[in-house]
């Protein structure tokens, strides 16, 4: 195990393997149109799996593939075929909103990813279609059906956003239930493409355990404690339970061993780091499994990033990064370019 400066260890490894996306979800991706990776930077998934042999080695044991959306990259379930069997890997996930995975999930599931988190934030057809700019409501809501009918139960991730959907979470628990998703209320944050966030649009845990326990009755924590999960899961009266991620109010920064390598292979140790380390410029220059290891190894241990704590400590606190330096800039600034 490879501790951080603040002791914490590197363990779960985000995977974006592409930026594109093909919804608008104004969280995260509002404009039509960005400056994307160059294609020729995206990583072979014979360099992705290089890279991924050398951070198992280095202690991580869990990887989520992300986006952008994950599967508008060709052949996914072939990458996944990949890591799946390598050995120290404890859990393969994937997070996706659910458009395209009715076609792909029996491949996926062959290959052997072992558990599906669509994003879905409105069960309203109207205000999909705002929310995303696409009218792709029932395809999601057939790509969860197949989740749930080839994987058995899968995890529903809902940003809440306070006056668009947060009239929604009892709604959300009940289609969960009907669908044996368990929904994880995600506080709004303010990250990357979120540049129409604002304290005042943030729906904080605070409230959804107000709003469910008023309608419910009390809810039963269930998290031990210590843990690194950044979902807090609680149960209803009947059983259902559901999750609530505090990124906004009461981060998490303390216990976090994520990191982030974009489709292009940048590694970022935070979601909100300037910067990151390239891998894929020593990868493509020949640098051996030992070079690498020696890389990822020194910036892990010079690691005190805490940016959600950080940014709860700001008095006036807006959008991390101004419309003015997303628009056409850097696309690693942005949130769907760092897989969320
Ligand atoms: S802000 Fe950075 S350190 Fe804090 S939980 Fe998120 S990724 Fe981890």
């Amino acid at each position: 195990m490879i501790p951080d400066r603040l002791g914490r260890p590197l363990r779960n490894l985000r995977l974006s393997v592409t930026d594109r996306c093909n919804l608008r979800c104004e969280y995260c991706m509002p404009e039509d149109d960005y400056v994307w990776l160059p294609r020729e930077d995206v990583l072979h998934f014979e360099e992705t799996s290089a890279l991924v042999d050398v951070f198992l080695s280095l202690g991580v044991d869990k990887i989520r593939l992300t986006g952008g959306e994950p599967l508008l990259r060709r052949d996914v379930p072939a990458l996944v075929k990949m890591i799946a069997s390598k050995p120290g890997l404890a859990d393969l996930a994937l997070t996706t909103n659910g458009v395209l995975l009715e076609d792909q999930i029996d491949a996926l599931k062959a290959a052997g990813l072992g558990r599906i988190t669509v994003s879905l934030d409105t069960l309203r057809r109207d205000r999909f279609k705002a929310l995303t700019r696409f009218d792709q409501l029932d395809a999601v809501h057939r790509g969860i059906a197949a989740a749930g009918r080839v994987y058995g139960s899968l995890k529903i991730d809902s940003v809440i956003i306070r006056g668009v959907n947060d009239g929604e979470l009892i709604d959300l628990i009940d289609y969960g239930r009907s669908v044996n998703g368990e929904v994880r209320f995600i506080e709004y944050m303010d990250v990357g493409g979120a540049n129409r966030w604002s304290p005042g649009r943030v729906f904080s845990k605070a409230d959804m355990l107000a709003v469910v326990s008023g309608a419910f009755g009390p809810v039963e924590p269930m998290t031990p404690p210590g843990s690194s999960a950044p979902a807090e899961r609680y149960a209803l009266k009947d059983g259902t339970t559901f999750g609530i991620i505090a990124s906004t109010t009461e981060p998490f920064c303390r216990t976090c061993d994520r990191s982030r390598l974009t489709a292009d292979g940048v590694w970022y140790l935070c979601l909100y780091a300037a910067r990151g380390l390239d891998l894929r410029g020593p990868l493509r220059a020949g640098a051996s499994s030992t070079d690498l290891a020696r890389l990822i190894a020194d910036r892990w241990t010079g690691r005190d990033d805490r940016g959600a704590e950080e940014r709860v400590a700001l008095g006036d606190r807006r959008a991390f990064v101004p419309i003015q330096d997303l628009l056409k800039r850097d696309p690693h600034l942005e949130m769907h370019t760092r897989g969320g």
